[in-house]
């Protein structure tokens, strides 16, 4: 496994498994990485010849009031996860090199942008499709792998590698989860004992809504949700919504497969979660 930490370097490594005709694998991610990381590796290693796993903080996605400073860094213990893992390169460049000074070139999915997340997290989507851009091109990628704990996300790569006619596939993940249901995120870290047992109430409320879909209409399974959303000590939710699946658009009566996403603050610590209910 090598480290590489040049953009120009990492092209030119790239554009030389291309040309020789092997197919590249990209999992993007911002490090502290857990088991949810590790199934878009393995997905990635299975499917390649040669997987490279970007680790980057984007500081383009975080607002100025965030956690960009105090995201976990765990460099040693990312890149010993990445060996055992079977990944090729692990691509770490710095700021400096990604986004220089001069930088003046940003990308905007409308509308799918400014939902959920983004209504909250204002530029949020724009430093990420901007960064994940420039990992394609960086990358030369054939696939890229992303997870649906993010479905906005995925989403918006999705709609951006459709309308700009990107060649790199987009690979859906499915969300890996604590055995008691937490979706795994690097941001659990700053939760305390108390608090992550709290938080294990956000996938449980979704799965009973998942349940409750099945025989009740939208409002009153939305309703009951977010009642018991409300009811988890020291929560404060950001939204709970349920949208189209596809599209993430709003839903009408007769529709089938919704998913249903929030974001829950519980103390400090802002979770998101969803669920794909179908009828
Ligand atoms: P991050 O490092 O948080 O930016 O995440 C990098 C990639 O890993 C994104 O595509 C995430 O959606 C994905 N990911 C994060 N947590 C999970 C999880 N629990 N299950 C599946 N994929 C995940």
């Amino acid at each position: 496994m090598k480290v590489i930490k040049n953009t120009l370097q990492m092209q030119k490594i790239a554009l030389k498994y291309i040309k020789d005709g092997d197919e590249v694998g990209l999992v993007p991610t911002m490090g502290a990485l857990h088991e949810g990381h590790i199934s878009l590796i393995a997905r990635s290693v299975k499917s390649n010849d040669i997987t490279i796993v970007s680790i980057f903080v984007n500081p383009m996605q975080f607002d100025p009031n965030e956690d960009y400073l105090k995201y976990p860094r765990p460099v040693r213990k990312d890149l010993e996860i990445c060996k055992k893992n079977y990944v090729d390169y692990v691509f770490m460049p710095s700021v400096n090199d990604m986004f220089p000074v001069e930088h003046k070139t940003f990308l905007e999915v409308k509308f799918l942008q400014d939902i959920l997340c983004g209504a909250f997290r204002a530029n949020h989507f724009k430093g990420v499709a901007t960064v994940v851009v420039k990992l394609f091109n960086i990358s030369c990628a054939d696939r890229a792998y992303f997870g649906m704990k993010d479905l906005q996300q995925l989403k918006i790569i999705e709609r951006m590698t459709k309308d700009l006619n990107f060649k790199t596939k987009i690979i859906p993940c499915q969300i890996v989860r604590e055995k008691n249901g937490l979706a795994l995120s690097s941001r659990n870290s700053y939760l305390s004992v108390e608090e992550r047992n709290l938080s294990v109430n956000i996938s449980k409320i979704l799965k009973e809504a998942a349940q409750d879909f099945k025989n009740k209409n939208l409002n009153a399974v939305m309703k009951n949700a977010v009642n018991k959303l409300k009811e988890i000590y020291g929560s404060k939710i950001d939204y709970a919504e349920i949208i189209n699946f596809n599209d993430l658009s709003p839903v009408d009566k007769h529709v089938k497969k919704v998913v249903f996403a929030v974001a829950v603050w519980i103390g400090k610590t802002r979770l998101i979660d969803n669920i794909v209910m179908t009828k």
